[in-house]
């Protein structure tokens, strides 16, 4: 996954090592199968790879969890 860290976020070492945990997804889908909250609510936002996305965004953000309405 493409993430888009600042020099100075990376000076962090636990950002430096968010960043490459999140780097190591490659889109690849096969989270899909296996997980329980996708299984119910077939929605690609509420699998492994979405919640990847929402943590990429608040690291790289500094904001907190959005919350559904
Ligand atoms: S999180 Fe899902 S999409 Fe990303 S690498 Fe792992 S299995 Fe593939």
């Amino acid at each position: 996954m493409q993430t888009t860290f600042t020099a100075e976020q990376l000076k962090d070492p636990a950002t430096a090592r968010s960043n490459e945990i999140l780097r190591t997804c490659v889109h690849c889908g096969f989270c899909t199968a296996t997980c329980p909250t996708y299984q119910v609510l077939g929605d690609e936002l509420d699998s492994p790879r979405g919640r990847i996305y929402l943590i990429k965004d608040m690291l790289e953000n500094g904001r907190p969890a959005d919350w559904p309405a």
